[in-house]
């Protein structure tokens, strides 16, 4: 074994180590009519020492677009499949009526029918499927392929989609970022993306070298999935493992845009909500604030309440006999609220702001009160 910088096709980093697999088969499907002049290869297998995602760096084999499934499934896996369909269905979608789906790679489209029954349609796609039997005429089948350049506007008529499947798919593909990036593209904002992957812990942690083949460029692992997801802009939201720990099944939605470059505007807001709540106060008024927290001191410190407020009151003696840092207001304690009451209360708390608020009123001080809450003073 030994270190390189071959890239992570999961997660992206360039730190791996690699091993050399002897004599491996070169892909599952190489069957002849004839005796062939094939040969076994030595190949290189890497795991990422971030994220511990095996895989092999060679292109894929040859009929890797042609997703050759095991014959036919067995009535314990389609019922199992029934089951999950209604369940994800039940639980993410329970009003809508009729949702859009789509299967990427979805064979003969037996679980494409599966899905349409479920969720009421489902568009499965399949490379050169009309070589192929297809056993349900009843689903629209869209030749195509996530490594071709043409894949989203194939189904653009049919997209935005509330959920998409991928089955068995993602470890075939060199670049199943590529694929995930699409899926986000069909993808509606509120949707789900269900991947099912191999579940690779017995085979890694067991050394059962007879599991690897070039067939599956990826054995990925929980983490390595959802690193790999997260850069194609998704967020778990649920991860299992069924049918006796062979399969791992992860259901993600699209990240939020929580961009930080909202927050200028945001402060820029406050700044005006604290002068117009003043606006109704003169200067002669005397302001408090009850609350030397870092929403406090962040509200008072970067706004016109920094001029405005006589001191502070806290319940927490060490910073009773305190200056603010750069504002330099006095804090006190409660009770000083009885020598010097003030106009206006402002109760900054933050979580404990409704708690204060009873004390206040217990303490009978004829004020106005107001609540730092979020983004804004609420005048109570
Ligand atoms: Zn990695």
């Amino acid at each position: 074994m030994y270190h390189n910088h071959t890239k992570c096709l999961a997660c992206g980093a360039p730190d791996t180590t690699c091993v050399s697999i002897k004599s491996i088969p070169i892909g599952a499907q190489y069957f002849s009519s004839e005796p062939n002049l094939l040969e076994n290869e030595d190949r290189l297998l890497f795991q990422c020492r971030v994220c511990q995602h095996v895989f092999f760096s060679e292109p894929p084999v040859t009929y890797y677009k042609q997703v050759i499934r095991s014959v036919g499934f067995s009535p314990a896996m389609m019922s199992m499949r029934d089951h999950q369909f209604k369940t994800i269905r039940h639980q993410y979608f329970p009003a809508n009526l009729l949702l859009r789906t789509l299967e990427i790679g979805s064979g003969t489209g037996d679980y494409a029918s599966l899905l349409q029954q479920a969720f009421g349609t489902c568009i499965a796609t399949e490379s050169d499927y009309t070589s192929r039997f297809i056993r349900c005429p009843d689903i629209t089948f869209v030749d195509t392929h996530p490594d071709e350049d043409c894949f989203i506007a194939d189904l653009k008529d049919y997209a935005p989609f509330d959920a998409i499947f991928s089955f068995s798919y993602l470890e075939h593909l060199k670049d199943p970022l590529l694929t995930l990036k699409k899926a986000s593209c069909l993808l509606a904002d509120h949707g789900l993306l269900c991947i099912e992957v191999p579940d690779t812990r017995q085979i890694l942690s067991h050394n059962l070298v007879n599991e690897l083949i070039p067939d599956h460029i990826h054995y990925f692992n929980a983490y390595s999935l959802q690193l790999l997801a997260r850069r194609a802009g998704f967020q778990l939201v649920s991860l299992d493992t069924i049918w006796d720990g062979y399969i791992t099944t992860a259901i993600f939605k699209k990240l939020l845009n929580n961009s930080i470059g909202s927050f200028p505007a945001a402060q820029e807001a406050f700044k005006s909500d604290v002068e117009s709540t003043l606006s109704s106060f003169s200067n002669h008024d005397t302001i408090a604030v009850w609350g030397a927290g870092h929403q406090a001191l962040f509200a008072i410190n970067s706004t016109s309440l920094a001029q405005r407020i006589s001191y502070i009151v806290d319940s927490s003696t060490f910073k009773q006999g305190q200056y603010t840092p750069a504002s330099n207001i006095p804090i006190f304690s409660p009770q000083y609220l009885y020598d010097d009451p003030p106009q206006l209360l402002i109760i900054a708390c933050a979580g404990y702001n409704y708690e204060v608020l009873g004390a206040v009123r217990g303490m009978d001080i004829k004020c106005e009160l107001a609540i730092l809450n979020a983004n804004t003073i609420e005048l109570l």
